[in-house]
């Protein structure tokens, strides 16, 4: 299929740009000129059933680039809550200390809490009420090259193919088989959200991130509580740091109040933490055990779940964004504010100024890197810059744990984002993960956080209720979407390097170690990998947090996975 734009991922980003596109084009075509532009060849591909499905965020939205986008949007998306009251906590293990001021970064006046999942299915509809078409259920699976050129000045792409349908579980096509699209654009704009599949192919293999600013992630798990009335208002947001994370650990909890009697409660961890049993699963278990939330959530019910990783490395590990006939946008290219911990705005701004640019490679029939740049341009003249830019070092003053994370991020203050020296340099996170044999003493004492919660059913819950939660569905007679390259290497060196992490990392119980029909060394039954694969949420943290780097996700048949609604 030829296709003048194939925008992948129908999150906010991939939304806001075919919405300003469709904008675009409209006032384009409206003002009287001789050559119009059609919007018959602009889609969106979204991998869920339905849009928004796998949308998940914390769930607060500042409402900035939405009011360029929309104005007056207020009026009619479905924003639950304006924040009217926060709050900053630090909690140890059985104390629990206000912050005397909340700090400028988290004062949340004026931003609204939403659900994304509702938000993004609302941009869905304005989407294709102005007459673009967004398949649901497809998965862009393989990048189309113009050649074999891999180098970031020539290379050149020229669209995506979509997923097969009906491969069975050895690769061999059903009876209701169809291959994939091949959909031919002249610009293809990855909007996949963190750690997209076709993104990270395009990162690699055009080596487009700088080697001394690897990204680095966290991974937010989340459930939504009804909750006794009284407990947290509406509008109410709340941010925890500590307990159970120590000071090596980066990371912390949100409470918001999405109704007076609906909570949306998380907890992030990064993804750089150093010893591999940690679960952030369990973290967030242990969270809600603190008489902190243990206050607010007793008594009430937890009715969804879910998990979703997040870019935290910011402006300086931005990869370059656009290329020929490409672009990167959202979180699949490092938007999002860290120190706010915030990024939907930024997502839809970095969508609406991708829109631009690919309007100029319409208009003038030149989707070159040359006329994409414009992309790059805009973002460094807008306020993503002024925003990303003084925060550019404060994740990455993190590295060394908690306390000289604030020290730094105090200098940083003082100097708009910079540090006492160079700008931070940083590791990808899964090379600080550490042997087991290297763990002194210090790291036992950890019980809170490391291996798998066991639940209680009422205020904490094992993996798989939480999971069943999630609405998660995959077919089950499909290819396994988590290719691991290696299989021998999870059953002998991870086993006595790192203890099968995988098994503590995967927030939905994907990956278990059991016993294999080999014999181990001392007599007894080695143990094998078995990746449980139709659990999947698609949080990404396995291809992420691997020590080995040997787990690809890859998009399974599209329509599978998890369901949102309402989260
Ligand atoms: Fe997340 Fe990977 Fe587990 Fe899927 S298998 S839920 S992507 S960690």
């Amino acid at each position: 299929m030829e296709a003048d734009v194939v925008i992948v991922g129908g999150g906010p980003a991939g939304m806001a740009c075919a919405l300003r596109l469709a904008q675009l084009i409209d006032e384009h075509n409206a003002s009287g000129v001789d050559e119009m532009l059609s919007k018959e060849n602009i889609y969106v591909l979204e991998k869920s059933r339905e849009v928004g499905q796998h949308c998940l965020s914390g769930g607060l939205l500042d409402p900035r680039s939405m009011k360029e986008l929309l104005p007056g949007f207020e009026k009619e998306a479905p924003l639950d809550a304006e924040v009217t009251k926060e709050s900053v906590w630090f909690l140890t293990k059985g104390g629990q200390y206000k912050a005397p001021i909340v700090p400028p970064p988290l004062r949340d006046h004026g931003n609204y809490v939403v659900s994304l999942n509702k938000f993004a299915k609302w941009m869905g509809q304005k989407v294709e009420e102005a007459g673009i078409t967004v398949f649901t259920g497809f998965a862009g699976s393989e990048l189309l090259w113009a050649d074999e050129s891999r180098d970031a000045e020539t290379a050149c792409v020229q669209g995506v193919i979509t997923d097969d349908k009906g491969v069975d579980k050895e690769g061999q096509p059903k009876g209701n088989f169809e291959p994939g699209y091949e959909l031919r654009a002249k610009v293809t704009i990855l909007a996949e959200g963190t750690r997209g599949s076709l993104a990270k192919e395009l990162i690699g293999k055009l080596g487009l991130e700088d080697p001394e600013h690897a990204q680095t992630y966290g991974v937010g798990i989340k459930e939504l509580w009804e909750i006794p009335a009284g407990r947290v208002a509406k509008g109410e947001v709340i941010y925890t740091l500590g307990y159970p994370l120590t000071s090596r650990e980066y990371g912390g909890a949100w409470i918001y109040g999405i109704t007076d009697t609906l909570a949306s409660v998380g907890y992030v961890t990064g993804l750089d933490y150093q010893d591999p049993r940690i679960d952030p699963h369990h973290v967030f278990q242990s969270f809600k055990e603190h008489k902190f939330a243990r206050r607010i959530l007793e008594g009430g019910k937890m009715i969804r779940y879910g998990a979703k990783s997040l870019p935290y490395g910011g402006w300086l590990t931005m990869p370059r964004v656009y290329g020929n006939g490409w672009m990167l946008l959202g979180d699949s290219a490092s938007f999002l504010n860290s120190q706010r911990l915030k990024g939907i705005h930024l997502a839809i701004k970095s969508g609406m100024l991708a829109a631009e640019a690919a309007f100029d490679a319409l208009l003038s029939g030149n989707s070159s890197a040359d006329t994409l740049s414009e992309y790059k341009a805009a973002v460094d003249r807008s306020w993503i810059r002024e925003e990303l830019w003084p925060v550019r070092n404060f994740h990455q003053g993190f590295e060394h744990g908690r306390l000289e994370g604030f020290v730094k991020a105090g200098i940083q203050q003082v100097m708009r984002g910079g540090n006492l020296g160079p700008d931070a340099k940083n590791h990808a996170g899964y090379e600080q993960m550490r042997q087991l044999d290297t763990l002194g003493p210090a790291d036992a004492d950890r019980a809170a956080m490391v291996g798998n919660a066991k639940g209680d059913g009422k205020l904490t819950f094992d993996r798989l209720t939480d999971v069943f939660h999630s609405g998660t569905r995959h077919d089950e007679d499909q290819p396994v979407h988590l290719v691991v390259q290696d299989l021998n290497i999870c059953s002998d060196r991870c086993t006595k390097e790192f203890g099968n992490p995988c098994q503590y990392f995967c927030p939905a119980a994907v990956y278990e170690m059991v016993d294999s029909a080999q014999q181990d060394g001392a007599g007894g039954s080695a143990k094998e990998l078995r990746i449980n694969f139709t659990n999947c949420v698609h949080c990404k943290t396995c291809d992420i947090m691997d020590p080995y780097q040997i787990i690809t996700w890859v998009p399974p048949e599209g329509g599978g996975g998890p369901n949102y609604d309402g989260m």
